[in-house]
């Protein structure tokens, strides 16, 4: 059998496409917050497919939904509506502050309809702008437009000639925002916290800052919210945090709790796309909507959110205890999206120890390790974390 798998994993190897390097396992099985792989080793998940299965691994209300709407109905088309479709929409809308919702595949998906429902309303509304600013250190996803507006350094010269019409602002810096304002500018765009980038918390002066901006020169506000959405910081959108509202918001990753889904909402004003404009094969797919519905409901039902802000709390209150004892610094995030830093460089060789030990956590970058766990975590998952994570720690040598 053990051979058998390697075999397959190298002609895998040999015929996927290199994307990515792998751990050389084969993970078979999930149940809550254990993964278990193909040799029966188990491990407790931080990383949470990433940032993606809210509920946990198989959770029985996605595994319900699947089997019932798949004797039902798997897939339509476009062209008609399906039931799960019609209970869904009116229930995710009914809980957030837009009006309007077009579902998609993912989150690279609803972000480059993000982008066009902007220079729609440019063309619109303001002569043509097409400038959306983001910020440093953002991530919006791996479409060309998406990768553009993303603007990271490591992709400067791949793919050329991408897309036009992104300026980058310093995250959390207002004046650098207001630079950038020209008359083509029609949006700003950015994560409430930034996950990708490192688990950066957007200040409160900067998202109320934004917001005014926005309202004073007539641009929309998009929140990418794939990562911050469905519970992740400890509200069920990053945006109630703050006290403003988006006119665009993107949602991804945990909306579908580990099945393919996205949202791109927006306010009433900018329902102005016409027939034609913009679509996909899987919008509003039964299957992916049946899925949605469940996951949201058990999100609201079971207070999913709030378990999120108090387990968060615990994690972070007992991190800055260990900062007194072991090597990390900057302890940041809200809810469950956590990060601190390592003073070595060395957070990929902790992610690595940690997993020979059963543990999955991310290294994000070189000297910051994040934590991004099921929702429905508990502070014994906290504790049996740290004790695997604590004994890959330097100890403080001040
Ligand atoms: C993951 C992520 C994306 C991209 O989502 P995909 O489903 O991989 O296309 C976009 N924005 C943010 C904030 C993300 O975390």
């Amino acid at each position: 059998m053990a051979k058998q798998l390697s075999e397959l994993i190298q002609i895998a190897d040999s015929q996927l496409l290199t994307v990515t390097t792998r751990k050389p396992v084969v993970m078979q099985e999930g149940q809550g917050m254990i993964m278990r792989d193909t040799t029966g080793n188990s491990y407790l998940d931080f990383v949470g497919g990433w940032a993606v299965n809210c509920l946990g691994h198989s959770p029985r209300v996605i595994i319900d939904a699947i089997n019932d709407q798949a004797r039902a109905l798997i897939n339509s088309s476009p062209s008609y509506y399906n039931l799960p479709m019609l209970r869904y929409t009116k229930l995710l809308v009914d809980n957030c502050c837009l009006d309007r919702v077009f579902f998609a595949s993912s989150g690279a998906e609803a972000n480059e309809g993000a982008i066009k429902l902007a220079r729609k309303y440019g063309q619109k509304n303001k002569n043509g702008a097409y400038e959306i600013i983001t910020t440093t250190n953002a991530f919006h996803g791996r479409t060309l437009t998406t990768m553009a507006a993303t603007g990271k350094a490591a992709w400067k010269d791949l793919y050329e000639p991408k897309t036009k019409g992104f300026k980058q602002a310093i995250f959390n810096d207002l004046e650098s925002v207001r630079s950038l304002l020209t008359e083509n500018t029609v949006a700003i765009m950015l994560e409430p916290v930034q996950g990708e980038g490192g688990v950066n918390v957007a200040s409160q002066e900067f998202m109320q800052g934004l917001r005014d901006m926005c309202d004073q020169n007539g641009l929309l506000l998009i929140l990418d919210e794939v990562q911050t959405g469905f519970g992740r910081t400890g509200k069920l959108f990053g945006y109630q945090h703050y006290g403003i509202e988006p006119d665009i918001m993107t949602l991804a990753k945990g909306i579908g709790g580990g099945f393919p889904l996205s949202a791109l909402l927006a306010k009433e004003f900018l329902n102005i796309f016409e027939p034609g404009d913009q679509g996909a094969t899987y919008s509003s797919q039964p299957l992916a909507m049946a899925v949605g519905r469940a996951v949201l409901k058990e999100l609201l039902s079971k207070n999913i959110a709030t378990n999120s802000e108090r387990v968060g709390n615990y994690l972070i209150g007992r991190l800055q205890a260990m900062s007194e004892i072991y090597d990390i610094s900057n302890i940041r995030g809200k809810g469950l999206l956590i990060a601190f830093d390592v003073s070595q460089n060395n957070a990929n060789e902790i992610s690595d120890l940690c997993f020979a030990d059963g543990l999955l956590i991310n290294a994000c970058k070189p000297n910051s390790l994040r934590l991004m766990p099921p929702l429905i975590v508990t502070q014994e998952d906290i504790d049996e974390m740290l004790s695997i994570l604590e004994t890959h720690l330097l100890k403080r040598s001040d």
